[in-house]
């Protein structure tokens, strides 16, 4: 996605939340076991707003139906631009673990990054699931998941 897309989809995401602000999020249900909160994502977003959809589905040349995503949980465990199955979704859902932070075997490979998925935002899943670790799931997801995704994508690293 170029820049200029991401800013597009940027602003159009904060007009977004900020219009649903007063809403109810159940952040333990919209945060994925892998600690990315669906709440923040995209993908969600686009499901109520169709202009997000379609400016998003030109990208990856797919219908703006395609890319609407109710979250990982609802769609259990499969995002809409993965067809494949998500082992992390599989390795949690046996166990009543909420998300891998609370998994005495975190982090395990499964969590393990790539650049090849840098564009997008699996990369964050780690710091996001040590931040849920330090602070819980709630203040976490109030306080700092929104941040984390824009410093991500639009933020500048410096030493
Ligand atoms: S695309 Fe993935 S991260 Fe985004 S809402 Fe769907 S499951 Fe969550
Ligand atoms: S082993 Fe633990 S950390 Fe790894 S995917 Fe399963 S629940 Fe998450």
């Amino acid at each position: 996605m170029s820049m200029e897309i991401f800013q597009k989809v940027r602003k159009m995401g904060e007009k977004l939340k900020e219009k649903r602000k007063n809403e109810e999020i159940d952040y333990n249900y919209m945060t994925a076991p892998c600690g990315l909160p669906c709440f923040e994502c995209y993908l969600y977003l686009a499901q109520f707003d169709q202009g997000m959809a379609e400016t998003i589905a030109g990208v990856f040349n797919v219908s703006p139906d395609e890319i609407k995503c109710k979250g990982c949980r609802a769609e259990n465990g499969k995002c809409a631009h993965h067809p494949m199955e998500c082992r992390v979704y599989k390795c949690i859902e046996s166990t009543d673990m909420k998300t891998c932070a609370e998994c005495n075997d975190f982090p395990c490979e499964y969590l393990h990054p790539y650049r090849d998925q840098a564009e997008k935002w699996h990369n964050t899943k780690i710091y996001n699931l040590c931040r849920i670790k330090k602070l819980g799931l709630e203040k976490w997801a109030k306080e700092e998941a929104g941040g984390i995704l824009d410093k991500y994508f639009y933020g500048t690293w410096t030493l």
